[in-house]
């Protein structure tokens, strides 16, 4: 079967439980007729995971997380385990969004930890890499996604790798409104599918899915999705309304 295509909500720090709520109910009755080989995910804060899941598993929407400890349990006060997502039924989770790296200084070798832990829970990590806006600048954008790739995913083993989605985030294309070209999205994609495929085989990397994210909206999403390399998207700003979002979805190749 042909990788996943792939719509994944990053609702971020946004919502009460009653927006959250109505959100939910507008994607589950708005998505249906996903084809086997497209998955919809929702990242929402913590104290969501289980009303969203309850309002939205009916419809082929899944419930991810958007982050977890990288300690397996313990006196670790405010923290979340992957233990404990998996004990509540959710499957995937978001692991090394930039702003987990910027705003809570998350380096590659806590990712790295988070990885493991999240897949001995058998969750699936959602890896999420991209540039600055000065890397970009200096053109050396291909080099800071490998060092992100070699120490934060490339020492787990064939069999591990191909249980993780890879998300590439330009971070000056993210709630900035400024979308990478199609072109860009293209190029960075074939460059990290080609990394997967020296580290470990063409078969693996053909199977893996990477996801833009990026300032994707309902008008940009199709074009940007078509591109050979582009497996769907992690969307922010455009999730959080639900006719975008439903829209997003539709933009998923099939
Ligand atoms: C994100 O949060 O991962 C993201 C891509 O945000 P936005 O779509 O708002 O740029």
């Amino acid at each position: 079967m042909a990788r996943k295509q792939i719509a994944a909500a990053n609702w971020k720090m946004n919502l009460t439980l009653s927006e959250a709520e109505a959100l939910a109910t507008a994607l589950a009755s708005g998505v249906s007729s996903l084809t086997d080989n497209q998955q919809v995910l929702l990242a929402v804060p913590f104290p969501y995971l289980l009303p969203v899941q309850q309002l939205v598993e009916k419809n082929n929407i899944q419930v991810a997380a958007q982050n977890m400890a990288a300690k397996p349990g313990g006196a670790y006060t405010g923290e979340v385990s992957a233990a404990m997502l998996k004990s509540m039924n959710i499957q995937q989770v978001l692991i090394g969004h930039s702003e987990r790296r910027e705003c809570f200084n998350e380096d590659n070798q806590t990712l790295a930890q988070k990885i493991d832990l999240a897949l001995a829970n058998t969750l699936q990590p959602v890896f999420c890499c991209g540039e600055p806006l000065p890397v970009r600048e200096a053109g050396v954008q291909n080099e800071f996604v490998n060092s992100q790739l070699e120490e934060g995913l490339f020492h787990l083993s064939e069999q591990q790798i191909t249980n993780v989605i890879i998300a590439y985030e330009p971070i000056w294309a993210i709630g900035t409104g400024r979308t990478a070209t199609s072109e860009q999205a293209q190029e960075m994609h074939a460059h990290i599918r080609a990394e997967v495929a020296k580290k470990y085989s063409l078969e693996v990397a053909n199977d893996v899915s990477i996801l833009y994210g990026g300032s994707v909206k309902a008008s940009n999403a199709e074009e940007i999705f078509a591109n050979a390399d582009v497996d769907g998207g992690l969307v922010g700003g455009a999730s959080l309304n639900a006719e975008e979002f439903i829209a997003i979805i539709k933009a998923l190749k099939k």
